[in-house]
């Protein structure tokens, strides 16, 4: 959410007349956009902001701005401590960064905007693509979810859901210009439809199976993923509309989090183990090789080791195709923070050991089974560190699973799709060394050759949250 959040500041900015910096230069106007989930994350903001004091003591034109989820945690903490920050702006109002740039530059003082909820869908922004081929389209924003280890809900706010009009409206324009694949983005996909912007358009529980079912009829469009379902809202219809939607892609993100029904509870996730094995049973049954990826944390507060028993356990019955491992650390300003049981933590790093080997073997196995397998591959950009030494490409397998191939002769650019077959295998990627079977140049690969990049939410007429604003945005609607 993060990443794509950058593209908008980024459109936001070309929209308003900015140009990126060419790689090596110094730029005149550096926006750090924060994320407050992973651990130290102010660490290292405060850290970035003082290698550019110097910069910024030498040149005192050069703006700096800080915005996303620790902005809207830290507030005006952050020009205390950091006071040579020129606009602080948060989760809510990334719209307004142009604004309070041109405002702290003419009234030569900081400026700190930090709203308490959305003023305008995200998505209404201008947003300057990172990828030719490959984009993410928000579904909604917010949480109305409590999990006791989660910053989310107090910095992002409640749920708010797009129209599927509007969400529709930018998947086609993305394909129209090009793009193969969409990712739907929201922090709960498959509460879509429960409190949706526009009071107009009502509650709709079945909006969400709907929703990739409309994807399904968008032509040209290749791939649709979405991150991420929660487990206690899963129901049977997503898992039918992927399977009857031949461009859903056979993968699922699902966060199990922990096996053990006692810290499920603590966590405030309202599923458990026996019921997130059972969607898992249903989704193999419907959609067979269907690659199944999640996230878990260990040492999560009163976790005994009969508890992580569980969650081994149930990794064990699971056999995700790759997980997202953490080992817990307090967020300050969540309720796990303040409970007193709190594992040690070497405790916690022995169990993550464990935990690690386990799926790391599940992986490597689960890989090796591709062996032999023909597989569709849409090739990326920056997907493999060691392909220009081991001359190869690299793209993702319809399920998700990295791929790093050899190209041979053939003149293959990212963007384009080529089918191959799986010759080995490691935990986290697969290895296809045989020949490319089939290459299919795309307008994606096109695009892609020539830097050329989709722009959405200019001139899409998508409409804000609430009663229209009488004046303008400034946003070319
Ligand atoms: S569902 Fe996800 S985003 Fe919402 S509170 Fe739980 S962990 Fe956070």
């Amino acid at each position: 959410m993060n990443v794509h959040d950058s593209e908008r500041l980024a459109g936001l900015l070309e929209a308003a007349g900015y140009r990126r910096a060419p790689e090596g230069t110094d730029a005149d106007v550096v926006v750090f956009n924060t994320c407050a989930v992973r651990e130290n994350a102010d660490n290292k903001l405060y850290g970035n902001l003082s290698h550019l004091a110097p910069r910024k003591a030498a040149n005192p034109d050069m703006q700096i701005a800080v915005g996303g989820c620790l902005a809207q945690k830290d507030r005006e903490s952050v020009l205390e401590r950091a006071p040579w920050v020129d606009v602080v702006f948060g989760t809510h109002n990334i719209g307004s960064l142009p604004v309070l740039l041109e405002r702290a530059r003419h009234n030569k003082a900081a400026q700190v905007e930090i709203v308490e909820a959305l003023q305008q869908f995200p998505s209404t922004l201008p947003a300057a693509r990172e990828s030719a081929y490959s984009a993410w389209v928000s579904i909604s924003v917010g949480c109305n979810n409590t999990c006791t280890f989660c910053i989310v809900p107090s910095l992002r706010g409640k749920e708010v859901d797009r129209r599927p009009g509007d969400v529709l409206a930018e998947v086609q324009s993305l394909v129209d210009q090009g793009v193969l694949e969409v990712t739907l983005l929201g922090q709960n996909v498959n509460a879509y439809g429960v409190s949706f912007a526009d009071p107009d358009q009502p509650r709709d529980r079945g909006a969400f199976a709907r929703l990739l079912r409309a994807c399904g009829r968008i032509e040209g469009l290749e791939r649709v993923r979405f991150t991420s379902p929660h487990p206690a809202e899963f129901t049977d219809d997503v898992i039918e509309a992927m399977a009857e939607t031949p461009n859903v892609c056979p993968t699922l993100h699902m966060p199990l989090q922990s096996g053990s029904d006692r810290i499920l509870r603590a966590m405030r996730r309202s599923y458990r183990a026996e019921r997130f094995l059972g969607i898992l049973e249903r989704v193999r049954a419907t959609i067979p090789h269907a690659a199944i990826t999640t996230d878990l944390i260990v040492g999560f507060p009163g976790e005994t080791e009969e508890d992580f028993q569980a969650t081994l356990d149930v990794v064990a019955r699971a056999r995700f195709a790759s997980a997202f491992t953490f080992q817990y650390s307090k967020r300050p300003g969540t309720p796990a923070a303040e409970f007193a049981d709190q594992v040690p933590k070497e405790v916690v790093t022995e169990r993550y050991q464990r935990l690690l080997e386990l799926q790391e073997r599940i992986s490597l196995e689960e890989n090796r089974a591709q062996i032999g397998r023909e597989v569709e591959v849409l090739v990326a950009t920056g997907e493999g560190r060691k392909d220009a030494a081991t001359a190869r490409m690299s793209g993702r397998a319809r399920d998700g699973r990295l791929v790093h191939f050899r190209p041979g002769e053939l003149e293959i650019r990212p963007g384009d799709v080529i089918t191959t077959t799986v010759t080995g295998a490691a935990p986290h990627h697969l290895i296809a060394d045989g020949p490319v079977l089939t290459h299919r140049r795309t307008r994606a690969g096109d695009a892609h050759a020539v830097g050329q990049r989709p722009r959405t939410g200019v001139g899409l007429g998508m409409p804000g949250i609430g009663a229209p604003r009488q004046e303008s945005t400034g946003c070319g609607r």
